[in-house]
């Protein structure tokens, strides 16, 4: 299979069979992303133990890139340390700016390097970072559930 196709066939797989999106019990941040340009609109929730995010789940709608993008996201994180998390959504960003191409960090992103050929659409960048980005301003800035 080609590999631009096998992107294609996992970017769809995510969109149309979301592992994540789903509420998840007793979360400990909950935060809103909204990209008005497409509108995509999700709300996302983590649930710490400690350092560790131990479970996460996505609700919302939008474009298949965003839905996809939040989806795998979500996937990367759990059993991860926050700044492990924080890191992911750098290279994340830098790869859909088009800014880290790298294999080796790029590697590191595992599924979610399906998305890499974002970077050659401009419109679609903040598709692709919602969920990134969200969950970088929640676990750097806060957003703890009162
Ligand atoms: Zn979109």
């Amino acid at each position: 299979m080609e590999l631009k196709q096998l992107y294609r066939e996992i970017v769809n797989e995510h969109n149309l069979h979301p592992v994540h999106k789903k509420t998840i019990e007793n979360p400990d941040l909950i935060l809103r992303g909204v990209n008005p340009s497409c509108g995509d609109d999700i709300t996302l929730s983590l649930k710490l133990d400690g350092d560790i995010i131990v479970d996460g789940g996505y609700e919302g709608s939008g474009c298949a890139i965003s839905q996809a993008s939040v989806d795998m996201m979500v996937d990367q994180i759990v059993g991860k340390k926050k700044d492990e998390a924080i890191k992911l959504a750098g290279t994340f960003m830098g790869m859909i700016k088009g800014e880290v191409t790298d294999e080796e960090s790029i590697e590191a992103l595992d599924e979610a390097a399906a998305l890499q050929d974002v970077a050659h659409m401009p419109a679609r960048v903040k598709c692709a970072v919602l969920g990134w980005k969200t969950m970088q301003q929640m676990l750097e800035g806060g957003a703890e559930v009162e």
